[in-house]
């Protein structure tokens, strides 16, 4: 975070609390329950967490929230770990709630204690309707003053597997009457006879969210809680328990989540895109999971770079994805090295150049020339682009057309002087001829030539594919927009070519740099690639295509 900013409303809290003394050091955690793949929302909070701790000199835990024994899974741990770690950051402690499961539940005895907590043998159905509605109180039914002796036993049945999931729960004894629904008495434990990926078979009672997420803070001293908007009516609870329980003061803090144009950002949105196979997989370059951007060629640094800039805000919005490639764009043109792919290839023989292969040096990167010069073989054989050429064309068109001149990038002038087509009047080739004199770097011709072209060696380019991602959705406002969010899926996401010519340098370059293809946009290598066929996925264009697209419609 650059100093001449403002601080944040969260950074103002911070400051305040180390200002007063009422803390020597800030303790932030990033709570992920372990359900799904990261998305850049998440990212938003992970910078935030860690950003805070970094500032101020602090620290923040890694704590899966995982006391959902059904939905969670340790593939999800493991992902989670590796994208924030990739993001840049790095955790003073990795935690589980369900570390505390033992403790968790001896604070829910300690409330039963204090006749501040019951067993509820109501079907849930009943509950929910004794709870009323915003405008009418609630019900206080008759389990609610059951013994604390009676509790006591009940609940440790329940922990004793005596029940089935479902008949009995425990409550928080609070106020059926309050305005806050959350405090007419929540639900705070449930029986769930289910596998954990952690505990296994250990329990068949589980900790509800707001029972374990405020305790788990407490219990690791947590100074600063920060979450997203909505758990702003649960925060009387948080302090409740904590209050009563006569623990740690931990302080939740809402900020405005992250939403972002043409996106789903739920990680149950996400998981029905890969179960339906509409994308394949958590790490399709087209998701919005850490993952898939890292898949996708989205350097960390752009990512933390983009979190910086939205901010952190109290009132939610929607934030423009063209803001996220900005940041891609920008961080790519600085460390992305140059090379040459032809896409769909047009052959010209230069006629009066010899059958031998020159090698010509060009700079990696004219943006960090400390990343030096590859060599590039130029012969009498070349692929340009198909439409980079035009038999009949118009004024000011600066590409190549029969008598015109052109510069291929990094070597000579060259000038078309013959259209060979085929029986059926289809352009076979394109017979050139080349400038000796006019050499990238040494050229004395004198002649100047307003279009600079692409290409790359017939005899060694190496084929490969190349992955185009367009927006998955037609839709701006994804979330609220009427009916089925997979009604709006943009059905042409991905346009593969099957067929393209690359420099020869891409078959060794490493596969973690990002590329810059001339004239076509940044590029990374994909996983998927073998040693005879790389595949690449297009990371950004180079501009923002969609923008004009949008002003045309
Ligand atoms: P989802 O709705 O996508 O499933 P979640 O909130 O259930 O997300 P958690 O694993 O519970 O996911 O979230 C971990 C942390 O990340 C929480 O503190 C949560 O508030 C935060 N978070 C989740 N989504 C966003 C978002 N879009 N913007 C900012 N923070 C987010
Ligand atoms: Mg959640």
């Amino acid at each position: 975070m650059s100093e001449d900013k403002s601080l944040n409303f969260i950074e103002e809290i911070v400051e305040a609390d180390l200002n007063s003394g009422k803390y020597q050091s800030i303790l932030t955690r990033f709570p992920p329950e372990p359900n799904g793949y990261l998305h850049i929302g998440h990212a938003k909070s992970i910078c935030l967490n860690f950003g805070l701790s970094q500032k101020y000199g602090g620290k923040t835990n890694l704590r899966f929230d995982d006391t959902n024994p059904s939905t969670e899974e340790t593939e999800y741990v493991d992902s989670i770990k590796e994208d924030v770690k990739w993001l840049g950051f790095e955790w003073a402690e990795e935690l589980y709630a369900s570390n505390y499961f033992e403790q968790l539940y001896q604070f829910a005895v300690q409330l039963i204690e204090k006749g501040l907590a019951y067993v509820d043998d109501s079907a849930s159905e009943t509950i929910a309707l004794e709870k009323g509605t915003p405008t009418q109180p609630g019900i206080e039914n008759a389990f609610r003053s059951r013994t604390t002796a009676e509790n006591l036993q009940l609940f440790s049945d329940m922990r004793a597997g005596k029940y089935k999931d479902g008949e009995k729960v425990v409550r928080a004894k609070i106020d059926m009457a309050s305005s806050n629904m959350h405090m007419r008495d929540p639900i705070i434990y449930r029986i769930k006879h289910a596998h954990h990926h952690r505990t296994g078979d250990d329990w068949c009672i589980y900790p509800m969210y707001d029972f374990a997420h405020g305790q788990s803070d407490s219990i690791e001293n947590i100074t600063h809680s920060i979450c997203t908007l909505e758990f702003i009516p649960h925060r009387p609870l948080y302090d409740w328990c904590i209050e009563k329980l006569e623990i740690f003061p931990s302080k939740q803090y809402e900020f405005a989540r992250l939403n972002m144009t043409y996106t789903v950002m739920s990680k149950r949105k996400l998981l029905q895109l890969v179960t339906e196979n509409h994308v394949n997989g958590w790490d399709d370059p087209r998701m919005s999971t850490i993952s898939a951007m890292r898949r996708r060629g989205y350097p960390a640094q752009s990512i933390r770079d983009f979190c910086d800039k939205i901010g952190v805000a109290k009132r939610e919005n929607l934030i423009d994805i063209g803001l996220l490639e900005f940041c891609v764009r920008e961080q790519l043109n600085k460390t992305a090295y140059r090379r040459m792919v032809v896409f769909d290839p047009l052959k010209i023989v230069i006629t009066n150049y010899p059958d031998t292969t020159e090698y010509l040096e060009s700079e990696n990167n004219p943006e960090d020339l400390s990343t030096g010069t590859r060599s590039i073989p130029f012969s009498k054989e070349l692929f340009i682009e198909k439409d980079d050429f035009m038999e009949l064309a118009p004024k000011k068109y600066f590409r190549l057309s029969p008598g015109q001149m052109v510069r291929l990038k990094s070597a000579y002038i060259i000038k078309c002087d013959e259209v060979i087509k085929d029986g059926d009047g289809n352009i076979k080739e394109l017979h050139c001829s080349y400038i000796p004199e006019s050499k990238s770097g040494s050229d004395t011709s004198g002649i100047s030539v307003k279009g600079t072209l692409h290409w790359v060696s017939v005899a060694t380019a190496i084929k490969a594919e190349i992955r185009l991602y367009d927006r998955l959705f037609k839709v701006e406002d994804v979330a609220n927009a009427e009916g089925d969010f997979k009604d709006y899926i943009n059905p042409d996401s991905l346009q593969i070519i099957a067929n393209a010519f690359a420099e020869p340098a891409l078959k060794t370059d490493d596969p973690s740099i990002g590329f810059q293809f001339i004239r076509k946009g940044y590029f990374v290598i994909d996983r998927d690639s073998t040693n005879d066929q790389l595949v690449f996925n297009r990371t950004v264009s180079l501009k923002d295509g969609w923008a004009k697209e949008v002003k045309k419609a």
